[in-house]
């Protein structure tokens, strides 16, 4: 392997920066040449290809989102369409590929391992945690102080007006940032995507503590769930009590990395290359149990679902 590029896939997350630094760094340091494709495998396909020197990636450790740019493309689900962009990196003399992105993003990355020996190494970039053979994903860290930082600023116009707060968290079918988010911001409710939504058994929970002389509450749901300005309505019209829903939304996205997933980017960009130098493709990286890892993709996404946190669910509700 003498040339290797890096490209940016799916949502964007805190961090990518940081790991597109360490996939650049780390492969000069080994002598490779490293080329950014921008916008995702959008870019990789209409040639948006540029060499990257070590200034390339100067000033970017501490800048959220993603320098090169991403993209959902889903037309990348088309083998021609792959067969083309394995040609554009061809036509560079490029061999290896680290993907940073979420398990669809790794899912082409192994296709494009299998079918045209592109040797691909995917890197979990997303801040819901949600990807399969790692305890962490770059971004999640980050994201988690955002949505803490929030809930303590409603928790601060919540109790000046006795008012119930529900507050909608990212992660898609993923409650890990909810329920962290939760547990730090001191929520009284939880609603995870995990667990089926019983709307009715939330509404006379916060009823009864608001009978038992409580004056504000702040309910945690994570996204995907249920319309939560609805909720809030009918929250309101069955406690009588003031009610208003907040979406953190892509708030959650930006902002500057915390250290955590500036370190944790940082090692899995340098180890990314250290893999492709041992001749290992259509491998994810992951860090488990504090170690760095690597999982074959298809073996990740089939049999490394990451387990519901029921110890920390039922943390929070001793807590509330
Ligand atoms: P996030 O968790 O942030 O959404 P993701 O990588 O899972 O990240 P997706 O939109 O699922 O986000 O995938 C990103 C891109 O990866 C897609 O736009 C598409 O280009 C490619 N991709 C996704 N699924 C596949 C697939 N099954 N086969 C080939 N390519 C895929």
């Amino acid at each position: 392997i003498k040339k290797i590029a890096v490209l940016t896939s799916g949502g964007d997350a805190p961090g990518m920066n940081a790991a597109i630094r360490g996939v650049v760094r780390g492969a000069l340091s080994e002598g490779l040449e490293v080329f950014g494709v921008y916008d995702g495998y959008y870019g990789l396909y209409h040639n948006k290809i540029k060499q990257l020197n070590r200034y390339s990636v100067s000033d970017v450790i501490n800048r959220g989102g993603t320098f090169l740019g991403s993209a959902r493309f889903p037309e990348f689900k088309d083998r021609e369409v792959r067969a083309k962009c394995a040609e554009v990196l061809r036509s560079h003399g490029i061999d290896a590929l680290v993907v940073i992105g979420g398990d669809g993003s790794y899912t082409g990355a192994k296709l494009l391992t299998e079918e045209y020996g592109v040797a691909c190494i995917g890197l979990p970039g997303t801040i819901d945690n949600d990807v399969p053979g790692t305890d962490y994903t770059i971004g999640y860290q980050t994201a988690l102080e955002t949505a803490v930082e929030a809930i303590d600023r409603l928790r601060d116009t919540c109790s000046s007006h006795q008012r119930i707060a529900i507050v909608e968290i990212m992660g898609r079918h993923c409650s890990d940032l909810t329920i962290s988010a939760a547990i730090a911001g001191g929520c009284e409710y939880i609603v995870a995507s995990e667990h089926a939504f019983d709307r009715e058994e939330l509404i006379q929970q916060i009823e009864r503590s608001i009978a038992n002389g409580k004056r504000h509450a702040i309910v945690a749901i994570t996204e995907l769930i249920t319309d939560v300005h609805e909720l809030a309505k009918e929250i309101e019209a069955r406690v009588k009590h003031e009610t208003r829903a907040t979406v953190l939304g892509h708030i959650q996205r930006g902002g500057t990395p915390c250290a955590y997933d500036r370190i944790l980017a940082s090692r899995m960009g340098v180890y990314a290359v250290e893999l492709l130098l041992q001749g290992k493709a259509g491998y994810c990286v992951g860090i488990q149990n504090e170690q760095l890892v690597h999982h074959d993709i298809i073996d990740a996404i089939n049999n490394m679902r990451r387990p519901f946190k029921e110890d920390l669910m039922k943390v929070s509700e001793k807590l509330f």
